[in-house]
């Protein structure tokens, strides 16, 4: 595990920092803001577990002097934007409120240790999230659930900031919200930057209107929830891939392919094959697939997992 021992300031802003692990083909690895202003602090999404928050938060210290954070923001709900939520003791933690009441959906980080150490190795979901996961330490983190919740919009300030939350869910996930400040967003993971997303709520739709909102929010520097902070022609540029995903799963759900064949007559044309985790679009099609037939029961997490890990092994 590479972390960075640094912030990086945001250029052209001097408040803004990000702690950006190198997560391009990997699981888990998410961009964290800090927002550092006058006497505050403020963190956009924490890491997967223990060891990497207390990294963060020591990469943070010569920034941050003697303040500590007083408001921590989850842009969803998925664990590797929440488990370090705990090592920001006192904080406000913010989310949407559909994120919040979706909690209970979401593995524990002691059900996410369980998952990775004790599902059977020799089944393709156990072998995956052993090859995945295994590195990250969830056994140490504690769930803190979010202590404020809003829709559709919330203000807040750090010393002479503003922060502007946007509601945009479900798209990647029930509850995704996205973060203006001044000119930069941070999407979160309606955004993935070098990568298959994988989106678990959905359908396409929402996650490509989420994106144009944040182009419509006119911002000069897009942060997305994984992979290098780019600019609005970057976003433009994934844009038109969930399109074209979307057009291609549609074109194979209509003319009566399983998913699991539409998934293998994608991956036969080496689709968009210089992002990394090809697996994922088998959730993506599943989750498509199951809007499209007007099934209200969304496929859950594991079992989208399981055959994203079928596919990886093939
Ligand atoms: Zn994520």
């Amino acid at each position: 595990m590479n972390l960075p021992a640094q912030l990086t300031a945001v250029p052209g802003t001097d408040s803004l920092y990000l702690w950006e692990p190198e997560g391009t083909g990997l699981w888990g690895y998410a961009n964290c803001l800090w927002v550092i202003s006058g006497p505050d602090a403020a963190v956009i999404d924490t890491p997967y577990d223990g060891p990497m928050t207390e990294a963060m938060i020591a990469a943070a210290r010569p920034l941050l002097g003697n303040r500590t954070v007083g408001t921590v923001v989850n842009t969803h709900a998925n664990g590797d934007h929440t488990f370090g939520n705990y090592l920001f003791p006192g904080a406000e933690i913010i989310a949407t409120r559909a994120g919040h009441e979706h909690l209970h959906h979401e593995p524990t980080p002691q059900e996410m240790h369980a998952l990775v150490h004790q599902s059977p190795p020799e089944a393709p979901l156990g072998r995956y999230l052993r090859d995945h996961f295994s590195v990250f330490d969830f056994a140490s983190a504690q769930l803190a659930a979010p202590t404020l919740t809003f829709s559709g919009r919330h203000t807040f300030s750090v010393g002479e900031v503003e922060v502007e939350l946007h509601e945009v869910g479900p798209a990647h996930h029930v509850g995704d919200l996205v973060v203006r400040i001044s000119d930069v967003v941070c999407t979160g993971d309606v955004f993935f930057h070098g990568d298959h997303p994988s989106h678990w709520a959905g359908p396409l739709q929402n996650v490509i209107d989420a994106c144009e909102l944040v182009l419509a929010l006119d911002p000069r520097v897009v942060i997305p929830g994984h992979g290098r902070p780019t600019d609005q022609a970057g976003l433009e540029e994934h844009l038109v891939y969930l399109r074209t995903v979307q057009r291609e799963i549609r074109l194979r759900f209509e003319a009566g392919l399983t998913a699991e064949k539409a998934m293998e007559d994608l991956s036969s044309r080496a689709f968009y094959s210089h992002l990394g985790l090809p697996e994922r679009l088998m959730i993506l099609i599943a989750v498509e697939y199951s809007h499209l037939s007007g099934d209200s029961s969304a496929p859950t997490v594991l079992s989208l997992a399981g055959q994203a890990a079928l596919w990886s092994y093939r």
